[in-house]
């Protein structure tokens, strides 16, 4: 069959990367793509959130799997619009309709869902421009540090952690009075701090049935020891070494159950995935966030250490039938570590000429923000590669792609040299 993958990122190449070597993949599209891409499917030029350029695409193409990689289309509604569209309505869409994709497009919309299914999470509080003033009394209440979420999607900036009680009123002011995020902050979420360690889980549904894949951890702040600005995140592990059958239990029979089990009850039509954000309190877990799709570069850790054939697993999900899936894993660890433009997250240049390519062993790179340009690769965005490796364990598999990062050349190229300083 013929399969369009839509994104541009490390994490839509490692689908490619997946798909491509499925024989049921006929002809694999990317749209938009990027040099990584280019080389093992056809890109298409065109903006993700433009569906009638997406429809012209698939009906051109004869597609009959899409693959949604961001959560921009989705929480616009593609997956409704190719429902909704008779033309479209038979191909296969790996990704939520517009209302359970509410559930990474609204922060709100998520707490009432975990609060209907008894999911554990933080406390928490909503506030519009109106209940501003019951707002602050609300964070006098709370012990610092506070936790300020902009209802909507704001790119990853819209959550503040704010250790001081005046400057947390001042930014709830910001947020909810002067559109700090926009009409993204027009409904702040105000929850309790857990004080804890970060992992992932990831989740494939077809709204009844699900498996679970494997956990990761990423690392989001630029600096080492986790310190400076949040980035889209500069590495990966999978699988989390603090992840015991205890506490894997404790996420499936109190977090993933419940999540399906609510899905399933809202009527909620869900094919794809279900990336849970998770924090582990004391021996607990709780969730933090959920997305309604792969993050990245979980991705890139996460897609390489599946055996089986994605392309079969997604056609399972469609039909409803993941029940009949067995998930084939590597035992071996992996790792990835994400090569970035200096100065990101802040500005940074582009078109900078990326070489040595030729010397990486026994590594996969994953393009992130690549573009060819009269046969040279070029860095086109912040996070420009990720190096995959696997290993005994996940120091084994990092040390390998730190052997290549080095191989590796662009000007102001910086990567972090501590992934995994605190799992040791
Ligand atoms: P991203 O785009 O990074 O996934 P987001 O904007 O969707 O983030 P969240 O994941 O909800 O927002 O929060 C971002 C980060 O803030 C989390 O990864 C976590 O480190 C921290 N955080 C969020 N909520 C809490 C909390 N209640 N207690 C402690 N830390 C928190």
């Amino acid at each position: 069959m013929n399969i369009l993958i839509l994104g541009s990122g490390g994490r839509e190449h490692t689908f490619a990367y997946k798909i491509s070597q499925s024989p049921k993949c006929d002809k694999l599209f990317v749209a938009p793509g990027n040099a990584g891409t280019a080389k093992i499917a056809n890109n298409i030029a065109l903006k993700v959130t433009d569906f009638e350029a997406v429809k012209a695409l698939v009906l051109r193409e004869n597609i009959e799997m899409l693959v949604v990689g961001p959560e921009d289309p989705l929480v616009l509604g593609i997956q409704d619009f190719f429902a909704e569209d008779e033309a479209l309505k038979n191909v296969a869409v790996i990704g939520p309709s517009k209302r359970g994709a509410l559930l990474e497009g609204s922060k709100e919309r998520a707490k009432e869902f975990m609060a209907m299914n008894n999911i554990p999470t933080a406390a928490y509080q909503s506030f519009t421009k109106k209940s501003l003033d019951a707002g602050k009394r609300f964070l006098e209440s709370l012990q610092p540090p506070y936790v300020l979420k902009a209802d909507g999607l704001a790119a990853g900036k819209g959550v503040l952690i704010l250790k001081d009680l005046e400057e947390a009123k001042t930014e709830l002011e910001n947020m909810l009075a002067h559109e700090k995020f926009g009409e993204a902050s027009a409904t702040v979420v105000i929850e309790e701090f857990l004080d804890g360690i970060e992992l992932s889980v990831f989740v494939l549904t077809d709204g009844k049935n699900y498996i679970t894949l494997p956990t990761a951890k990423d690392y989001k702040r630029i600096g080492e020891g986790d310190t400076g600005l949040n980035t889209g995140g500069m590495g990966a592990i999978s699988p989390v070494p603090f992840v015991d059958a205890d506490l894997m239990r404790k996420i499936e029979n109190r977090i993933i159950k419940p999540t399906i089990d609510g899905l399933k009850r809202d009527k909620i039509t869900y094919q794809g995935f279900v990336f849970i954000g998770l924090i582990k309190v004391g021996e607990d877990p709780f969730v933090i966030e959920y997305n309604v799709r792969m993050g990245d570069p979980e991705t890139e850790v996460v897609l390489p250490r599946i055996e089986s054939d994605l392309v079969e697993i997604f056609e399972k999900v469609s039909e409803g039938k993941l029940n009949e899936v067995k998930l084939q894993l590597k035992a071996e660890s992996a790792a990835t570590v994400m090569l970035v433009s200096g100065g990101y997250p802040e500005a940074y240049e582009k078109g900078k000429e990326i070489t040595g390519f030729e010397n990486v062993e026994d590594s996969i790179v994953f393009h992130a923000g690549t573009s060819e340009e009269n046969g040279k690769i070029k860095t086109s965005g912040g996070r420009v590669l990720a190096i995959t490796s696997f290993g005994n364990d996940f120091e084994q598999a990092l040390k390998k792609s730190y052997l290549n990062a080095d191989k590796l050349h662009f000007d102001k190229m910086y990567f972090r040299k501590d992934l995994g300083f605190d799992l040791s």
